[in-house]
């Protein structure tokens, strides 16, 4: 199962398994992804086996962030790529296949094959303020 200590990514971070290393820190690895969506796709990870992003503690999740920026430098640096989706799949449902918490910073490029975006849809009349309040008192309280 790829969740937990078990998951392919943790025997990444535990060097059990060989990856193309970019970047280490002692709480995160940065690596190229096997299966890129173009070349220089990479894939940031914590050490430690959390599945998604809303299981993170926010130091390691504010680590993990710091990271990002320096990522994206290097990869457009080097792929010369035109821009970048940085993204991360929570859960089965929005293509999460390996349960231990990654981004992806993969380089876009002006006539790559990738569709993107996904559909979008107005509000119902009211539904924005009603969610807003709702997600708002979440926030404040998670
Ligand atoms: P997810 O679908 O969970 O968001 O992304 C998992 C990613 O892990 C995929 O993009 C896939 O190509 C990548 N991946 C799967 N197996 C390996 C592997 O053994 N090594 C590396 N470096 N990447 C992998």
């Amino acid at each position: 199962m790829n969740t937990g200590a078990d998951s392919l990514f943790s025997k990444i971070a535990r060097g059990e398994i060989p990856c193309a290393r970019v970047l280490e820190t002692d709480r995160a690895l940065a690596f190229l992804d096997i299966n890129p969506v173009n070349p220089g796709h990479v894939l940031l990870i914590p050490k430690e086996p959390y599945a998604t992003v809303a299981d993170l503690p926010d130091d390691l999740a504010a680590h993990l962030g710091s990271l990002l920026p320096r990522l994206c430098r290097a990869v457009k640096a080097v792929t010369g790529a035109d821009g970048l989706n940085v993204i991360a799949n929570n859960g089965p449902v929005a293509g999460q296949t390996i349960f231990h918490v990654h981004w992806h910073i993969i380089p876009r490029f002006q006539d790559d094959a990738v569709h993107w975006p996904w559909p979008h849809s107005p509000y119902a009349e009211g539904a924005l303020q009603a969610m807003q309040a709702r997600i708002a008192e979440a926030a404040a309280t998670s």
